[in-house]
């Protein structure tokens, strides 16, 4: 059965990458009628950051792809948070040492220091592993009752994975195939401390084994660990899960990976939600006005397609269509415009009814009375006229201020139009306004049209001043829908106001 978890450390708030890795898990867990689960890697006191656990609930909440276990959620394999599961891992810890797996180092840092000092005089780098093994302080090189004798006094030792010597591994990744590594470039990593807890790795695959699960779906950042994690398998005896490494996320210009800073400088954010912390505040799609469908979607493109050209999906389809083998190795490029561009097809998806409600939220953040003083047919109305041009809502206000507002000033450019017999054609139209009854846009356009086909007064003279004088520029949607929805009264007032 397919099991897959999402194992993020809470040492800050959740990268726009961790969401994708999130995102891809639920996916395939999905996918493949499995379950999605999420564990809480906070072995590293050092790096707790209050808050960063609750925030990661809330990001995968407001997206839609919380997991189905977790911390105080179906704790089937619980608890899923590695603080509270310390006591589990001592033993496994002492197995490996048991079976010659891993050795107890007794090496301060003083020592490592010198160690490194000493290599780099020779111009080489320090490496813990075979290579300067008898160097070094541990219990492959002192005796067992020595190592007893130290640890029963209370010296701090760390315990470290014996990496075997002179072996090729040949492993497996679903994305990136056939990969080999030398076990003799690798280091023995530190599994576990005197403190009594153990590192990410040790904790990362006990718990995987503990917790079934069946594939390890990560970001690449993770595939240096990969020999190590299937040679732990291998020493506990275990079946190792599948693994499967996610390209990375690279910025939008230049190279690298995408960074807080990329998003900083160019105006966009990295983080699903707001982050607030002493270093200031990161913006987030939430407060961005993305809607969570949106951002969902173009994170599925990072890294994946379906073959075809599609690139709107909903988490339905994407369910159905998703797989592992389409995931490219090749890093994916972060594109900030694209991303708008989702959002501006979700906003076109909404109804007028809800973006008419989001709307009337933001104006009351901007506290405009006239406009707040609209019906909600009204505004109803004025969105599906506007919506075609935005975004974001937030941007519906810049789009529609003249419904609700008249104009306190004329572009200065669009005010060329202005000639001199304007007020002349304009009082003409007023008169044409004040007789039509049925103050609705089919009938006001035909009647103004006919007006000047009758008269034999060209377009330009009449619907650049007209609109000039209701929007204060040449912009908006269909003139004769504004005339309409401001109203015969308003509409008047507004020429009058241009001509005098
Ligand atoms: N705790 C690791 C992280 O923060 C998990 C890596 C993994 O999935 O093995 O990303």
């Amino acid at each position: 059965a397919v099991r897959v978890r999402f194992a993020p450390s809470p040492t800050g708030p959740l990268h726009i990458g961790g969401v994708r890795t999130a995102l891809f898990n639920y996916l395939f867990a999905k996918k493949h009628n499995g379950v999605f689960y999420l564990r809480i890697e906070d072995t590293d006191q050092n790096r707790f950051v209050p808050g960063a656990e609750q925030y990661i609930f809330e990001a995968l909440d407001w997206l839609g792809i919380a997991p189905s276990e977790t911390v105080g959620k179906n704790e089937k394999f619980g608890p899923y948070r590695q603080s509270e599961r310390k006591d589990l891992y001592k033993q496994y810890a002492d197995q490996l040492i048991n079976s010659g797996w891993a050795y107890y180092a007794f090496d301060t840092s003083e020592a490592l220091d010198f160690h490194r000092k000493q290599h780099e005089e020779q111009g080489k780098t320090f490496i813990y592993n075979w290579h300067n093994r008898e160097k070094l302080d541990t219990s492959l090189v002192i005796s067992a009752a020595e190592t007893e004798k130290r640890i029963a006094s209370g010296e701090a030792y760390v315990v470290r994975f014996k990496t075997p010597v002179d072996q090729t591994l040949h492993l497996h990744d679903i994305i990136r195939g056939d990969i080999s590594f030398e076990t003799n470039l690798l280091d023995d990593k530190v599994l576990f401390k005197s403190d009594g807890m153990p590192t990410y790795h040790l904790a990362n695959i006990v718990d995987d084994h503990l917790m079934e699960t069946s594939h390890v779906i990560r970001g690449e950042e993770w595939l240096p660990s990969m020999p190590l994690h299937s040679l732990l398998y291998k020493a506990f005896g275990w079946e190792a899960p599948e693994f499967a490494h996610l390209p990375l996320i690279l910025k939008p210009i230049g190279n690298g990976k995408l960074s807080k800073r990329d998003g900083d400088k160019l105006g966009f954010p990295v983080f699903p939600l707001e982050w607030k912390s002493e270093e200031g505040v990161s913006s987030g799609y939430r407060e961005n006005g993305f809607f969570p469908e949106a951002v969902i979607n173009f994170l599925a493109l990072l890294g994946w397609n379906d073959g075809t050209d599609q690139e709107l999906f909903s988490l339905e389809e994407l369910v159905e269509k998703f797989d592992l083998n389409r995931v490219h190795k090749a890093g994916a490029k972060f594109d900030p415009d694209k991303n708008k561009w989702f959002n501006h097809q979700y906003l076109q998806k909404q109804s007028d009814e809800s973006l008419a409600e989001l709307f009337k939220k933001d104006l009351l953040n901007r506290s405009t009375s006239t406009a707040l003083s609209v019906t909600d047919v009204k505004l109803i109305r004025i969105v599906s006229l506007i919506k075609e041009r935005a975004n974001f809502v937030s941007e519906f206000w810049e789009l529609s201020n003249f419904f609700f507002e008249a104009p306190t000033s004329y572009d200065e450019k669009a005010a060329k139009n202005w000639k001199e017999d304007t007020p002349r054609t304009m009082q003409e139209l007023i008169s044409v306004l004040e007789n039509i009854s049925d103050f609705t846009s089919a009938t006001i356009e035909t009647d103004v049209k006919d007006w000047m086909t009758q008269n034999e007064i060209g377009m330009g003279k009449v619907m650049q001043p007209f609109r000039l004088s209701l929007v204060g520029a040449l912009k908006g949607p269909h003139l004769f829908d504004i005339v309409e929805l401001i109203g015969k009264e308003e509409t008047i007032k507004r020429l009058q106001t241009a001509i005098s």
